[in-house]
Formats: structure tokens, C-alpha cells, sequence
């Protein structure tokens, strides 16, 4: 692995942090955080388990007005409403990437409680005014929340909009924004949305949870000459008085965390469909040449995924090349790729493709139901990432192995290191920075986790899990607990105790078929 590619990827969130973290041990060593040391030694050893010890599954806890109860994001996402669809409507004045943008949404949900008064997560400005099923209500802010208060209360179970009027968001440089913290990225083309795992409130007000899906619809209204483009199939465009309102329709379920809106002097290029999926990238006209070569030729991907786990999950996908320095991300179904990535040599360039790509059917059609079960999205994307370099010779652009089974035995060996700094795979210790939640040990290390899996289970059983995971909650929310219970279905036995030790052990089981390796070869 290039050093170049580790400094790199090193600083990315989405494919990053597995891609360094399997082939730079030194420097994950010498980041070591004192807060993850010793999470291994908290819970108890079981004879079941290896005797490996346990820490406790981080758990929701009780929801509230004001928060989902997610452990590791203590004020995201809001309780007693569930968001079915959400109207964005943003204005974009003049053809300047740092402008801010000025917006309205509506949000229609059902009550879960009787609703007195409501929150949503939102850190931009005003708005102007809230309404609750047409009547002015009142708002107020509290930290990254817009707490509102209908004119009447909200009956229980009743289906109810939430107009939220004229609030603004202003995009930050794309080479200045600290991913995680801001969503609205200005590039020198024009701006796009990068909000994974918790910042999307910070452009527009939302239930900023991924466990509280919803469909969408998008009206972006920019100047003649600039191009809108968002999640989802086209709906239309008009043009007027020196303006085009671009309109598009997300009518799968999505979380927060991947809505896109990119808008700017930009090109969407149509290529030819693939497994019936529409198939159209977007890119700045001023990197047509570079870019847009780099993105052609992906043919198969979709295929080679598909035979894997089942059909493409959305009627159309695609990349947005972006000139910032953020991590690829796995927007629904349209994946933000930076221009570093883009210009990485083609062997680990595909491979970062196909990790986002395979991100479409886990994480995205498949959505996590808390942030600690962020290995089930980083997990399968790494997966499917290192069987795809193994198969295309591409493997040791970021591991040290050129097969499965020699990257995998080097990520064992360092999987005590990780487990020490970061956590287990399902229980990070810590969302304090993207790097402390996107770790290594969610990305390689839950890939391991599938690995072992597969060398306990067998690869047919294994198999069978992977697409009964993507079949049956497909467009829903999942949790490890429900990757588990499905496991244990297939295998035809309880494989808590075995996943559990791979999930929540403080050090790494025995890996099953390999007695020779070492949990601890590089620590
Ligand atoms: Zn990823």
C-alpha cells in the first residue's frame, strides 16, 4: 500500500478508516485513545463465548421529545412522531457556491403519542414561520433543536404536516469542512450534502435518525445555467424569468444521513443501464474530461453484486464527482466521490466504487437501527470490497495480502489492538469524532466478523443469511440483534454465543478453521 494512499484514506470516513486501519497498524497504535482501553474488561467471561469477555450491547434508551435515545448521539433524532415523507424546497439566489441558500420543508409524519408540542433536529437559520396541518404554530430553538408548538395538541396516532417556512443554511468550503460536523459542502463548482452520521440537520429540519426512514421529494430552484440534481428519478424540470426549478422523487425509504442535493455548473452524464437500473452520473462540466472518464467503464458492478445478494435495490444510481476533500460516501443512490478518489490508479478506484456501490443494498436499503450497528453497513461494504480486489488482483492497494484469506488473517492480527483502541465491532466506544465510530474495527473488523461467519457456518449458509438479510429488510431498519436471531434461523442453532464474542468480545475469539492465527500478530 502506497503511503500516499494510506495518508489518504486515512483522513476519509467512509472507506477510509478500513482501508488505512488494515495496513497502517503503526499509526492506528500511536492514536491509541485512553478512553477505549480496557472496554474489553468490563463484562463477563463465558466458557460459551471462548471465554472471551463481553462488554454490554449498547441499547436505545427510552425515547423522548427531544432524542431517539441512541447511546452514542444523545440528542438525535426526536421521539413520539414517525416521518413518512418530507417536502424539501431549496432556493438558491445567485451562482455562488458559498451563497446561502434559503429553504422551506414540509414534513409529514404519524403521531406515536399525543403531541402537545414536537421537536425536530435543526441547526441552521430562522425559520421564518412553522405551521402544524396548516395553522401557524409556534417554535422556538434549544441547541439543535427546533421545538415546536402546535395550536392544538397532535391526537395519537393521527397523521399531521409540519410546514417549516424560510430557514436558511450556508454551505461550508469544501476544503475547510470537518466531515461529521457539516453537511452543506461548497466546492468550486457548487455545493453538495455530505451529513453522514448526524450533521444533515445542520441544512434542513429532519428527524436526523436513521432508524426513521421516509420518502422525499425535491424542488431545487437555482439560476438558469446551473443544474440541480438530488436522490432519486428526475420529476420534471420548468424554466422561467432566469430561473429552472429542478424536481426529483426519492420513493424509497431513506435516512437523513444519505439524502443528496448537489447543485453548481454541472453535468449529468447518462450511461447505458445496467440490470435494468438506470444509470446516469453527475459531474462538474470544468472535470468532464478527467472525471468523467474515470467514472465510465464500471460496467458489471452491479451485476457481479446483484448474483451476490439480490437485485440492485433502486430504479437508478449513479456517482457525483466532487472537487472536496471528504470521504466517498454512500449517498442513496447517488455516491459522492471526491476527486482523490477518482484519481487513485483504477484497481483501488474500483474497489472504493464497488465498496459504495455495495453500500446501495447495506446501509442504505438497509439502514441501521442505532449507530453502534454501523458494522452491518461497514462490515458487508468491506466485505464485498475485499472479495472484489481478491477477484480483480486489486486486493493489496490496501491490504497486505493479494487473497482473501491472507488480508483477513492480517486483520486478525490486529484485532486486539483495535478492540483495545475502539471497541468491538458493535459496540464502539465513542462517536466523540467520525474517526472514533468510523474505525477500523467496524469496517475490517466487521468484515472479519462476516468471515468467521462464513468459515463456522459454511459458505452456502452464509450465503443464504446475506440474502435474507437484504430480502427481508429491504427499504426497513435493522439491528445486530436481528442479524443475529436471522444467523441462528439459517444455521439451525443458536449462534448468540458464537456472533456475540465476534460482536461484543473485549479480545477476539478463536477463528474458527484457522487455530494458528493470532488475534494480537501485530500488537
Ligand atoms: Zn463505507
Amino acid at each position: 500500500m502506497p503511503l500516499t494512499v494510506a495518508v489518504l484514506l486515512s483522513v476519509a470516513s467512509c472507506t477510509g478508516s478500513g482501508h488505512a486501519g488494515a495496513a497502517s497498524s503503526v499509526t492506528a497504535a500511536a492514536r491509541a485513545t485512553p478512553s477505549a482501553a480496557g472496554t474489553g474488561s468490563s463484562g463477563a467471561a463465558s466458557p460459551d463465548t471462548g471465554g472471551v469477555r463481553l462488554v454490554p450491547a449498547p441499547a436505545m434508551g427510552p425515547a423522548t421529545t427531544a432524542s431517539l435515545g441512541d447511546p452514542l448521539f444523545a440528542g438525535l433524532g426526536n421521539g413520539g412522531y414517525d416521518v413518512q415523507r418530507y417536502d424539501l424546497r431549496l432556493t438558491y439566489p445567485k451562482t455562488d457556491p458559498r451563497q446561502t441558500v434559503r429553504g422551506s420543508v414540509t414534513v409529514t409524519a404519524r403521531a406515536t403519542t399525543a403531541l402537545p408540542r414536537l421537536d425536530l433536529d435543526f441547526s441552521g437559520g430562522g425559520p421564518a414561520s412553522v405551521l402544524v396541518d396548516g395553522r401557524a404554530a409556534t417554535f422556538r430553538h434549544r441547541g439543535a433543536e427546533l421545538v415546536v408548538s402546535p395550536a392544538t395538541p397532535v391526537p395519537a396516532g393521527a397523521a399531521f404536516t409540519v410546514d417549516v417556512r424560510g430557514f436558511t443554511a450556508k454551505p461550508v468550503a469544501g476544503s475547510a469542512v470537518e466531515q461529521g460536523g457539516a453537511a452543506f459542502v461548497a466546492t468550486p463548482d457548487g455545493t453538495a450534502l455530505a451529513g453522514q452520521p448526524a450533521a444533515m440537520h445542520t441544512v434542513f429540519p429532519c428527524n436526523d435518525h436513521p432508524s426513521d426512514k421516509a420518502t422525499f421529494t425535491f424542488a431545487l430552484d437555482v439560476p438558469a445555467g446551473w443544474t440541480g440534481v438530488a436522490n432519486g428519478v428526475p420529476a420534471g424540470t420548468t424554466t422561467s424569468g432566469g430561473r429552472t426549478v429542478w424536481r426529483y422523487r426519492e420513493d424509497r425509504p431513506m435516512a437523513t444521513e444519505l439524502v443528496q442535493v448537489a447543485v453548481g455548473n454541472l453535468q449529468v452524464v447518462r450511461r447505458p443501464d445496467e440490470q435494468g437500473v438506470q444509470i446516469r452520473d453527475v459531474v462538474p462540466r470544468r472535470l468532464l474530461s478527467s472525471a468523467g472518464a474515470e467514472l465510465a467503464g464500471q460496467d458489471g458492478q452491479i451485476a457481479w453484486m446483484a448474483a451476490r445478494v439480490g437485485p440492485f435495490p433502486f430504479p437508478v444510481y449513479g456517482r457525483l464527482a466532487a472537487d472536496a476533500q471528504l470521504a466517498a460516501l454512500e449517498t442513496q443512490t447517488l455516491t459522492i466521490m471526491p476527486r482523490s478518489y477518482l484519481a487513485l490508479p483504477s484497481g483501488p478506484r474500483n474497489q472504493v466504487l464497488l465498496h459504495e456501490l455495495a453500500h446501495q443494498w447495506f446501509g442504505d436499503a438497509v439502514s441501521p437501527a442505532q449507530w453502534s450497528d454501523v458494522w452491518l453497513n461497514e462490515g458487508h461494504a468491506t466485505w464485498y470490497e475485499m472479495l472484489y480486489g481478491a477477484e480483480q488482483g486489486s486486493l493489496r492497494s490496501f491490504f497486505p495480502a493479494p487473497d482473501l484469506e491472507g488480508a483477513m488473517r492480517a486483520v486478525y492480527g490486529q484485532s486486539d489492538l483495535f478492540r483495545r483502541q475502539f471497541g468491538p465491532p458493535a459496540a464502539p466506544a465513542s462517536a466523540d469524532s467520525l474517526r472514533a465510530l468510523f474505525n477500523p474495527d467496524v469496517y475490517t473488523g466487521g468484515a472479519l466478523v462476516l468471515y468467521a461467519l462464513r468459515q463456522e457456518i459454511g459458505t452456502p449458509a452464509f450465503e443464504q443469511v446475506v440474502r435474507e438479510w437484504f430480502g427481508d429488510h429491504r427499504d426497513g431498519v435493522a439491528s445486530t440483534a436481528d442479524y443475529v436471531a436471522l444467523a441462528s434461523q439459517v444455521a439451525g442453532r443458536d449462534l448468540r454465543p458464537f456472533l456475540d464474542a465476534w460482536l461484543y468480545g473485549g479480545t477476539a475469539p478463536p477463528m474458527p478453521g484457522h487455530p494458528d492465527w493470532r488475534p494480537d500478530a501485530s500488537g
